[in-house]
């Protein structure tokens, strides 16, 4: 009887130094294992900077933070399972009790969620502001504010937010901002050059592309992603898997082209919706017609594939049966990847019937308007 030890041996890995391999190794281990009691004694006083054990840090996912610190301009990033575990790490590693926070009324459900909801319980209080107001938010300053948490643009109405007089404002008061940059990706918008503290993705987005994975992101100063490290990643552990990591590096590699394809993509869906007779409003801040264009292309050199649309109608059924008559794109949340998507807000308990969210997905422009020109079509006789 052959065991498997009989015919694996440690060289067997050597050859990923000779060979150098296009794609990046995939360590899909748990734990690393040492030659001697005093380098295990060392890596046991040192988890953030050896491999030790996956749930601390595993070589794979650590190439993939390296490329998304460069890629956002940080000093460090950290992975995390989930863009809600990166977004909750973050806000969580600046408060304790009696603390206050100022939350964005244009950030992401689960994270108006944890700010209002959840650190209640720890005593942590929080004023939801319109983050675009710049007065409004330091009105709602106090001595205990230590987080101002954005999203710009903002979720549904990707309303812009001005983050160099928000970061400069936090700074004079000692308050630490951490923006959601999941939107513009980190190709077209880089928070931490106008003075923001971190900046969180859902790489279950664009940076995966795919729809296949589930993955979050911190990025800032070496300080302040150690600091996370230690005082949530590592006890709370919501940690990415290594195959998860990897799979995130190979959507990496074609951001920057899948990305211009969606700008390119949506700035012709926005033409086409400002020129409808349907549509009451576009919201996309990268189209010059957008209010927020000035402001945006001062902070973003190029938008996404996601943006909303106002409908003149508010017949609930009619704009049901428009979205239901839809071919190229799919009923369903989310949004980053390869596939055009549609999200009516009616979907929702409280949602206004008349607006609808879409991803411009990567197939043919050309069919993707002749999708919505038919969709349309059917609101027309309603307005
Ligand atoms: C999807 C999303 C999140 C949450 O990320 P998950 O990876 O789903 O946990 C946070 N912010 C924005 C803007 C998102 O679109």
């Amino acid at each position: 009887m052959m065991y498997p030890e009989d015919i694996l041996t440690d060289d067997t890995y050597d050859f990923l130094n000779i060979e150098r391999p296009v794609a990046a190794p995939l360590y899909q281990t748990s734990l690393f294992t040492f030659p001697t009691v005093q380098s295990l004694r060392e890596a046991l006083g040192d988890e953030r900077s050896t491999h030790l054990y996956s749930r601390g840090n595993n070589p794979t996912v650590e190439q993939v933070e390296k490329r998304l610190a460069l890629l956002e301009g940080g000093e460090c990033a950290k992975l995390f399972s989930s863009g809600v575990a990166a977004i909750a790490s973050a806000i969580l590693s600046n408060v304790k009790q009696d603390d206050h926070i100022i939350c964005s009324t244009d950030a992401y459900t689960w994270a108006k969620y944890i700010s209002g909801t959840y650190l209640k319980r720890f005593g942590i209080t929080v004023t939801f502001v319109d983050t675009t107001n710049l007065e409004a938010v330091e009105q709602a300053i106090t001595k205990q504010t230590k987080v101002i948490y954005l999203e710009s643009p903002g979720t549904l109405m990707l309303r812009v937010q001005d983050l160099r007089k928000l970061a400069a404002l936090a700074r004079t008061h000692g308050i630490t901002t951490i923006v959601d940059n999941t939107w513009a990706t980190p190709i077209y918008q880089n928070p931490l050059q106008f003075g923001i503290d971190l900046v969180v993705h859902s790489a279950s987005k664009y940076i995966g592309g795919h729809s296949d994975i589930i993955g979050g992101v911190v990025v800032g100063s070496k300080e302040r992603v150690d600091h996370i490290f230690k005082t949530e990643f590592l006890p709370i552990g919501h940690v990415p898997d290594p195959f998860q990591a990897w799979l995130i590096q190979r959507g990496m590699r074609t951001l920057h082209v899948r990305l211009d394809y969606h700008y390119q993509s949506a700035l012709k869906v926005c033409d086409f919706l400002y020129d409808h007779a349907a549509v009451e409003q576009v919201y996309y801040p990268m189209h010059p017609k957008s209010p927020y264009y000035a402001l945006a292309s001062s902070q973003m050199s190029g938008g996404s594939g996601l943006l909303s649309v106002r409908l003149k109608s508010s017949n609930r059924d009619k704009i049901e049966q428009a979205v239901d008559s839809m071919k190229m794109f799919r009923l369903g949340v989310s949004w980053g990847g390869y596939e055009s998507l549609v999200f009516p807000t009616l979907a929702t308990k409280e949602g206004e019937s008349s607006i609808l969210r879409l991803h411009i997905g990567l197939e043919h422009t050309e069919t993707i308007l002749e999708d919505l020109d038919h969709a349309f079509s059917l609101l027309k006789e309603t307005v």
